[in-house]
């Protein structure tokens, strides 16, 4: 049974790699993994019974209350006996909205196995396949809890013939998904199975729950529970069925402990040489291998700086180790390390292989980044970046209304920037503006809460958000020509479409200059006998870049846009070609060409998932059409029907305000990016217009001769 205050039997038992569970809770929104987590902290001593369910122990930040979601990532160790054996369960709450699905990815490293909580009634949703989906590339093995049985046999009144059919589906459901996105070697094994005890049945909200093993050694029967229900006598069955137990059980006899699960996790999520000292000591979890860890999350703490979180994969940790941080480039010395406690931290003095740490005094620490320890950072390979599912799309811009207050706002960006990389900050250069880019609008204007928090209560003002845009070319652009401004350089080049399903590659090598970030760009070198430095063939770079940064339409980024550079004439002299003249030169006959080649603009378009009350269904799908939406299915569940469908991202702004007042707040829906299409023609040339004016430029699209000296 697990009892707060055990600090020092946890340190101990921490040891015992046998005896370790490190694990998510993961869940679509709303489905109870909350609920379900302060079970198993009220039983820790952590949280009074009265209330568990309300209070909302992982949730510490008052963002989070308020909203009633999970926004920051929060651990905690707690002690379970199972059969007679203790266990320390490192337990890693995870964010449950999609706009904060980049926290997710980072806590899943950590973990070894997830308990997916499931909704009965909803049964998986579009969530529940990403946090599946994610768990399964980390090769972190999924365990499942059905979660509000309570509804199927009070709400819905059904027998228990039709609750065992509703859950064999939604256990098939699950197992699809397994099916689909698990690795051959572990889709078989890792596949939910009632009669292996991997399903855990139950009710948070009633905090009972059982596996089918623990339901025949209390001699009961489903139609036991349904009894109980009938005769308002459900209370009892936390006593004999407890959630937390059935929920601990499940995790320290089905999940690996570290010492097993890095064997296999370490060669996916590790591209170093596995026979090395450092490669061994990772496979085998070895408390006496160099110290290496992985950070999943970093906090600023007032008192202390950043506070690191993250696996200790090898090695140990302690207070005055000299630690190297791989992506930082930097040494530093820990101040301190801290086991959690949800919101405490308890200051302990050492943290061995296989746990969860939390370090302070590692400045510049970033999550994703790797620790080592300083005798071995020569040559150290960093765990390999994690894959995030959605990129950021939209946009607000925030200043500080009394000029004054510009130093907080700069600091408290910086903080922001440190703890949610999910989130982008610029500085637009001409008007001196900070940008901040986000998955959503939640995402944002989360973050712009915080940075009010942050900035000791700046007043600061925020824009209305907009959807980001690209610029791209349907077809071949005229070979345009451009002089640098002192006329003694000049490039010839041609834009054209790339198309969005063609690779990157260019079959000789040697022609490729430069690809851009993710945005599918690339400038090949097409010329004949031009004999092109090194120094100008970076600026010739920074000019594509910077013309792929600010399109011609509206200052947009250029997407899939392939660029031949044909000719160039470069002086022999450096001081004839300093780089800002070969950057103008070859950006603006990039841009110039581009106006030829059937230039439009691109829009970025989420998938959307909503659940409604099926008398809403009429309103959800005038809004949503409204808005240019389009549906795909619709399904019904029991009283609520499914809707999945494709939705401009900007049309989503205001969404919820409208959602909220036509169907009284009963409607719930996810969105995440999904691509980008082209914005059709009768709406392109006026929203090219309001981005135009919104940046201060005249309204009217510049012609192509604006930028080139001849055709
Ligand atoms: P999370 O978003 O997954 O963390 O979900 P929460 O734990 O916040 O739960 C969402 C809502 O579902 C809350 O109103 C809970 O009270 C409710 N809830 C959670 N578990 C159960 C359950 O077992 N039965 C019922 N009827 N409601 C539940």
């Amino acid at each position: 049974m697990p009892k707060f205050g055990q600090t020092s039997e946890i340190v101990k038992l921490m040891s015992n790699k046998e005896r370790i569970r490190n694990i998510g809770i993961v869940a679509h929104i709303d489905h109870g993994k909350t609920t379900m987590t302060d079970s198993l902290l009220a039983e820790a001593g952590l949280l009074s019974w009265q209330v568990a369910g309300s209070a909302r122990a992982l949730d510490y930040l008052e963002e989070e209350q308020r909203r009633g979601i999970t926004i920051k990532t929060a651990n905690i160790s707690l002690l379970h006996e199972t059969d007679g054996q203790s266990y320390v369960i490192n337990l890693i709450d995870t964010p449950g909205h999609v706009d904060f699905t980049g926290k997710v990815t980072r806590a899943m490293r950590a973990t070894d196995g997830v308990v997916v909580v499931v909704d009965a009634v909803e049964e998986v949703m579009a969530q529940t396949e990403t946090v599946t989906r994610q768990a399964l590339e980390e090769r972190v093995k999924p365990v499942l809890f059905i979660n509000k049985l309570d509804r199927l046999i009070d709400e819905l009144k059904l027998g228990a013939d039709d609750i065992q059919k509703k859950l064999a589906h939604i256990v098939a459901d699950f197992n699809t998904l397994v099916e689909i996105y698990g690795e051959y070697e572990f889709k078989e094994k890792w596949k939910a199975d009632p009669a292996r005890g991997t399903v855990v049945f139950g009710s948070a909200l009633h905090k009972w729950g059982f596996t089918l093993d623990i339901l025949k050694q209390k001699k009961m029967k489903f139609a036991d529970i349904i009894e109980n229900y009938k005769q308002s006598k459900y209370q009892a069955l936390s006593k004999t069925l407890p959630l937390h137990t059935a929920i601990l059980d499940m995790t320290t006899k089905n999940c690996p402990s570290p010492i097993e699960a890095q064997k296999y996790r370490v060669p996916k999520i590790w591209r170093g040489n596995l026979d090395s000292t450092i490669g061994k000591a990772l496979m085998n979890c070895d408390d006496h291998g160099p110290t290496i860890m992985c950070i999943t999350n970093v906090q600023i703490d007032p008192n202390n700086g950043p506070i690191a979180t993250g696996r200790l994969f090898s090695g140990s940790v302690k207070e005055g180790d000299q630690l190297y941080l791989i992506e930082a480039s930097r040494e530093c010395k820990v101040k301190q390390v801290f086991m959690y406690m949800s919101a405490f931290k308890e200051v302990v003095d050492q943290i061995p292989a296989g746990n969860l740490a939390a370090l302070s005094g590692l400045d510049l620490v970033r999550a994703g980044e790797t620790v080592v320890d300083s005798a071995h950072k020569e040559g150290t390979v960093p765990f390999e970046g994690m894959r995030y599912v959605s990129e950021p799309v939209i946009t607000v811009a925030v200043e500080p209304r009394d000029p004054k207050d510009l130093p907080l706002l700069a600091k408290a960006l910086d903080r922001l920037s440190v703890e949610d990389p999910n989130l982008a900050i610029r500085v637009d250069e001409k008007t001196g503006e900070y940008q901040l880019r986000g998955i959503g609008e939640l995402h944002l204007e989360t973050a712009v809460r915080f940075l009010k928090d942050y900035s000791g209560g700046a007043d600061i003002a925020t824009s209305n958000p907009t959807a980001d845009y690209r610029e791209s070319v349907a077809g071949k652009g005229l070979v345009m020509m451009a002089k640098s401004p002192n006329k003694q350089n000049s490039f010839k080049v041609q834009v054209e479409a790339h198309e969005e399903s063609k690779g990157l590659t260019v079959e000789d090598e040697t022609k490729k200059i430069g690809a851009l970030d993710d945005q599918r760009n690339i400038l090949i070198d097409l010329t004949k006998d031009v004999r092109i430095p090194g120094e100008v063939r970076d600026s010739i770079i920074s000019g594509f870049d910077w013309a792929c940064r600010t399109g011609p339409l509206c200052e947009q980024p250029m997407r899939n846009v392939k660029v031949d550079m044909i000719d160039a004439k470069i002086q022999e002299e450096p001081a004839l070609r300093e780089p800002k003249q070969i950057k103008r030169a070859i950006s603006r006959a990039i841009l110039g060409s581009f106006l030829t080649a059937k230039p439009f603009i691109l829009e970025p378009i989420y998938k959307i998932e909503l659940s409604t009350p099926t008398k809403w269904f009429g309103k959800c799908t005038n809004i949503l059409v409204s808005r240019r939406g389009k549906i795909q299915t619709t399904e019904n569940r029991a009283t609520i029907t499914m809707i999945t469908g494709y939705i401009p991202v900007a049309e989503t702004i205001g969404l919820s305000a409208e959602m909220r007042s036509s169907t009284s707040g009963h409607v719930f829906w996810q969105s995440t990016f999904d691509h980008w299409e082209r914005v059709p023609e009768k709406i392109a040339a006026e929203i090219i217009k309001q981005i135009r004016i919104r940046k201060g430029l005249p309204p009217e699209i510049p012609k192509p001769d604006k930028f080139v000296d001849e055709a």
